[in-house]
């Protein structure tokens, strides 16, 4: 039947459609449980000091309050890397 087949093809542009959308194009902050959007984007290494993160990353995104706390946080150890340099 030619009209169940349109029917089907529709089906699956839609769903194509939705999995597009539903893409993660705007980041969100990766910190565990947090919902906010994208801030900033810093090193995770540093960044795992201060929160626990689901999986191994080398960069992580995080929200303007996490990255206030990330910054408060990892104040120690910024400033030791930038000693190093002197
Ligand atoms: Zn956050």
């Amino acid at each position: 039947m030619p009209g169940s087949q349109n029917f089907g093809i529709m089906e699956i542009i839609i769903m194509a459609f939705r999995l597009y959308r539903d893409m993660p194009e705007d980041k969100k902050c990766q910190v565990r449980d947090c919902k906010e959007d994208n801030h900033k984007t810093v090193p995770a290494d540093l960044a795992s000091k201060v929160f626990s993160f689901d999986s191994k990353l080398t960069k992580v995104h995080l929200c303007k309050e996490h990255y206030k706390k990330y910054k408060k946080e990892t104040k120690k150890e910024r400033e030791a890397q930038r000693a190093d340099w002197v």
